[in-house]
C-alpha cells in the first residue's frame, strides 16, 4: 500500500470506532454492545448477527445444536449443490448453497480453503476443478478453518489422492488425530501445525498470512490473501470460525472477542477490502459467486469488494456480541 492512502484507512477506521463504540467505557451493558453490534453489522452482515447476537446457538440445549463432527446423513443433492465459479482472477468458488470452499491459484499450484462435508467433496471440489479447468492434482496445500466436519471431511481425501498438505490449527490438529479411523470422510496425517503465533504461508508468487484465532474452536484460523479483480490486486479477510456453538463459559467468550479484536487490527493493517467466511449465510457468498458472473459498468466494484471501514465493521460487530454475552453472564 502507498503511504499516501494510510491516514485514509486510519481515518475511516477512527470515525468507524467513534460511531460504533458511542457508549464504549464503563457503560457497556449487554444491551448496548447488542445495539452496537446491529449498527455495525448494518445490512451487510445481517445473517451473522442474527446467528450470534439474537439467537446463539450455545443459548440452546446442546442436542439442538448444529456443527457436530458427524452427519453420516446425505442430504438431497438438490438442497446444496452449487455449480463452480470463476469469482477472482485467482480465485474460485467450489463450495456449496451452505458451505464455502476456495480454490486460490498460485505460480506453483492451488491451495484449497475448506473442504466441505463428504458428499459435497467430489462433486464441488474435485469435479468443479476440473469443469474449472483446474487440476486437482495441483493441489499443494489445504487450509482448514476449523476442525468441524462442515469444513473439514475433505481433507484427508484431498492428502491420500492428491499429496496435498494439510494445515490446521494445533489444538484442532489435537482434537482431530482423537477421531476413529472411521470417522465420516476418513482421518488426515499432521502436516502444518499453525501455533499461537500464527505463520505465513507461501506458494509460488502467494503469501497467505494465517492467523490463530481461537474462539469458534480453540484451533480456529483465519486468513488474509490477495484477490486480482481483472488486475487490480485487493486483499481478502476470511474468517474462520463464527457461531456461538462452543461451550457457554465466559472465558470463551473473551477468547473469542479478543481473536475478533486482533482481527480488527489484522485487516486494518492489510488494507482489506474483501470480508469472506466460510458460512453462505454469513456472507451472503452464494448471491456474491453468481453475481461475479454478470457483466459489469465501467467503475462498478466486484460484488465482494467494499471498503476497509465495512470489513473492520465485521470483526466490531463480532467482538461486542461475544462481549454480550460474556457480561450477560455475570
Ligand atoms: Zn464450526
Amino acid at each position: 500500500m502507498s503511504g499516501m492512502r494510510v491516514p485514509t484507512v486510519i481515518a475511516l477506521s477512527v470515525a468507524a470506532t467513534i460511531g460504533v463504540h458511542a457508549q464504549a467505557g464503563v457503560s457497556e451493558t449487554p444491551d448496548s454492545l447488542v445495539t452496537a453490534a446491529k449498527r455495525a453489522a448494518g445490512v451487510d452482515y445481517s445473517g451473522t448477527f442474527l446467528r450470534i447476537c439474537v439467537a446463539p446457538d450455545n443459548l440452546a440445549p446442546a442436542a439442538a445444536r448444529g456443527g457436530g463432527p458427524a452427519r453420516p446423513v446425505v442430504p438431497d443433492r438438490a438442497t446444496w449443490y452449487a455449480k463452480p465459479y470463476k469469482v477472482f482472477d485467482n480465485l474460485y468458488f467450489v463450495g456449496t448453497r451452505i458451505h464455502s470452499a476456495w480454490a486460490l491459484t498460485t505460480s506453483e499450484g492451488i491451495v484449497i480453503i475448506d473442504t466441505l462435508f463428504h458428499y459435497a467433496i467430489e462433486p464441488e471440489i474435485v469435479e468443479g476443478l476440473n469443469a474449472l479447468g483446474l487440476d486437482p492434482r495441483s493441489i499443494k496445500y489445504v487450509l482448514i478453518s476449523h476442525a468441524h466436519g462442515d469444513h473439514d471431511q475433505g481433507a484427508a481425501l484431498l492428502q491420500s489422492r492428491y499429496g496435498a498438505k494439510i494445515v490446521m490449527g494445533a489444538a484442532d490438529w489435537e482434537s482431530t488425530l482423537q477421531r476413529p479411523s472411521t470417522a465420516v470422510g476418513g482421518v488426515p496425517k499432521r502436516d502444518v501445525v499453525v501455533g499461537p503465533g500464527g505463520l505465513k504461508l507461501t506458494l509460488g508468487d502467494t503469501t497467505v498470512d494465517i492467523i490463530a484465532t481461537p474462539g469458534h474452536t480453540p484451533g480456529t484460523l483465519s486468513y488474509v490473501f490477495p484477490v486480482k479483480d481483472g488486475g487490480r490486486r485487493l486483499m481478502a479477510v476470511y474468517a474462520g470460525g463464527t457461531a456461538f456453538n462452543f461451550p457457554r463459559r465466559a472465558e470463551n467468550f473473551a477468547v473469542y472477542r479478543d481473536s475478533q479484536r486482533k482481527m480488527t487490527e489484522v485487516a486494518e493493517a492489510a488494507g482489506a477490502t474483501v470480508l469472506m467466511t466460510n458460512h453462505t449465510e454469513f456472507d451472503r457468498a452464494y448471491d456474491r459467486v453468481r453475481l461475479a458472473q454478470l457483466p459489469r459498468v465501467a467503475g462498478e466494484k466486484h460484488p465482494y469488494e467494499t471498503d476497509t471501514k465495512t470489513v473492520l465493521r465485521y470483526f466490531e460487530m463480532s467482538a461486542d456480541c461475544a462481549e454480550a454475552q460474556r457480561l450477560s453472564m455475570k
